[in-house]
């Protein structure tokens, strides 16, 4: 991991969740970090967004595409939020 990465990483662990914050309304810590892109081995760690641990859990679980179309998201949407956030903080 260079040390760029684990700047980022740090950074987006300190988010709130984007998925609460941008569908329910509701600031919840976020501790962890969803990757976006799919294929094992080549996701980017830039490709993250912020989640708490049961939006998180839902996003595996029920499987993305799913959750997806229930909470009217895609991945740009997400990681334009993410960038926002971002620049916020
Ligand atoms: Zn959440
Ligand atoms: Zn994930």
């Amino acid at each position: 991991m260079t040390a760029a990465t684990k700047r980022h990483l740090s950074i987006v662990h300190t988010l709130p969740c984007v998925i609460h914050l941008n569908c329910y309304g509701q600031k919840v810590n976020a501790e962890e970090a969803h990757h976006l892109e799919f294929v094992r081995g080549e996701h980017s760690d830039f490709a993250t967004i912020p989640v708490c641990e049961s939006c998180h859990d839902e996003l595996h679980e029920m499987r993305r595409r799913a959750f997806y179309r229930a909470h009217k998201l895609d991945d740009v949407k997400l990681l334009a939020w993410t960038i926002e956030l971002l620049e916020a903080a």
